[in-house]
C-alpha cells in the first residue's frame, strides 16, 4: 500500500502544502498561499489548516488516507514538544503547532526547522541521496545550512548547528540581522544582492535592471537573471562581488567539515546560473587542496518542494535509527 503524507514548508513569505506520495516522493497534489499579510498565530494556523483540507481534496484523498503531517518553520522550534518557540518572520512566539493540528485532524503532528526539512527532502529524493557526508546550503532572504555526517543530521548542543550564513567574513563589516556586523549573509544573500543594487541606482549607476523596476515593483530573480544575459556592468559586479564572499564561506565548509557534496539550494542558486557557477568556481580554488580535490558541487534538485517533501518524511526520518540515538533539542 502506498504511504502519504502532508508536507508543510511555513516560511516567511508563503505557506507551501503538498500531499506527498512517500515512497517516491512525487508530489500528489499543492498549493501555496502568501504568509506576508497574514502575520500572527490565529491567521497562520487558520491557512495552514484550509491548505491541509484543499490539498487533500485536490489529491482525491481522504485524511484517513494519510499517515501524519510533517510541518518545517523558519524560525526556532521544540522539536519533540512540536511548539514554535519564536519566529518573527511570522510573528509567532511559544505556538503549540502541534496540539492545534492533532486536536483538528486527529493526525500525528512532526514539527522541524525550515532548513532542516529540505535538507531531509534531499537527502531522500534529492541530490544528496546515496550521499553520506554532505551539507546543504539554502541561499535565500538569508543564508541557512543542514549539516549531513554519516547520513544523520547534526543538530549541535543545542540545535542550532548549520548557521552558516553568519560565519564573519568581513571584521567590523556590514550590519547583519542577528546583531553581528560581517556575516556571510550581509554579503551573499538574496537580500543583500538586492540591497547592493538599489544602493547603486540611488547613487546615480545605470543599469539594465532599471527597465524592468517600477516603483512598488521590488527586484526580482529573473530580472537579476536577464540583467547578468544582457551583461550588464552593475548587476554582473554586484553577483561577482556576492560570488567572492559566498565562494569564502563554501571553502571554509569544505576546509572544517571535508564533505564528499555541497548541495546547493534557494531560488537565486536556482534561476541564476552564473552565481552558483562562479561562486563554486572560486570555492574549489580558494579550499585546501585535499578536502576540495573530490568534492562535488550539486543543485538542489526538489527546487521549491525540498521542504514539503522532506517535512512528509519527518518521521520516516526520525522513526530511523540514527534520529534515536542522537541527543536531539
Ligand atoms: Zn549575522
Amino acid at each position: 500500500m502506498r504511504k502519504y503524507s502532508i508536507g508543510i514548508d511555513l516560511g516567511g513569505t508563503k505557506i507551501l502544502t503538498a500531499l506527498v506520495n512517500k515512497d517516491n516522493g512525487e508530489i500528489v497534489s499543492s498549493i501555496k498561499k502568501k504568509t506576508k499579510k497574514d502575520k500572527g498565530p490565529d491567521k497562520i494556523v487558520h491557512k495552514i489548516i484550509k491548505s491541509i483540507k484543499e490539498v487533500l481534496i485536490e489529491g482525491k484523498k481522504e485524511i484517513t488516507d494519510i499517515e501524519d503531517i510533517g510541518i518545517g518553520v523558519a524560525g526556532q522550534i521544540d522539536r519533540n514538544k512540536g511548539i514554535v518557540i519564536n519566529a518573527p518572520n511570522l510573528d509567532c512566539a511559544n505556538l503549540n503547532l502541534k496540539e492545534i493540528l492533532e486536536q483538528e485532524f486527529n493526525k500525528k503532528v512532526l514539527i522541524g526547522n525550515d532548513v532542516e526539512i529540505a535538507t531531509i527532502g534531499e537527502m531522500y529524493f534529492g541530490a544528496g541521496k546515496d550521499k553520506k557526508d554532505f551539507v546543504c546550503i539554502f541561499v535565500g532572504t538569508g543564508i541557512g545550512s543542514g549539516i549531513v555526517q554519516n547520513g544523520e543530521i547534526r543538530y549541535g548542543a543545542t540545535g542550532t548547528a548549520g548557521e552558516i550564513g553568519h560565519i564573519i567574513v568581513d571584521i567590523g563589516g556590514r550590519p547583519c540581522g542577528c546583531g553581528g556586523c560581517g556575516c556571510l549573509e550581509a554579503y551573499a544573500s538574496r537580500l543583500a544582492i538586492e540591497k547592493r543594487i538599489i544602493g547603486a541606482l540611488k547613487k546615480g549607476r545605470k543599469s539594465d535592471i532599471q527597465n524592468y523596476l517600477t516603483e512598488d515593483k521590488p527586484i526580482k530573480t529573473s530580472m537579476i537573471r536577464k540583467s547578468l544575459e544582457n551583461k550588464d556592468e552593475l548587476v554582473t559586479q554586484i553577483i561577482n562581488e556576492a560570488s567572492e564572499y559566498l565562494a569564502s564561506g563554501l571553502a571554509s565548509v569544505i576546509n572544517f567539515y571535508n564533505p564528499e557534496m555541497i548541495i546547493l539550494g534557494g531560488g537565486l542558486m536556482d534561476a541564476v546560473g552564473y552565481f552558483y557557477e562562479k561562486s563554486t568556481q572560486i570555492a574549489k580554488i580558494k579550499s585546501l587542496p585535499t578536502p576540495s580535490c573530490n568534492i562535488k558541487f550539486a543543485k538542489a534538485q526538489l527546487g521549491d518542494f525540498s521542504g514539503v517533501i522532506g517535512a512528509a518524511l519527518l518521521s520516516e526520518y526520525r522513526n530511523s535509527k540514527i534520529y534515536n540515538t542522537e541527543n536531539n533539542t
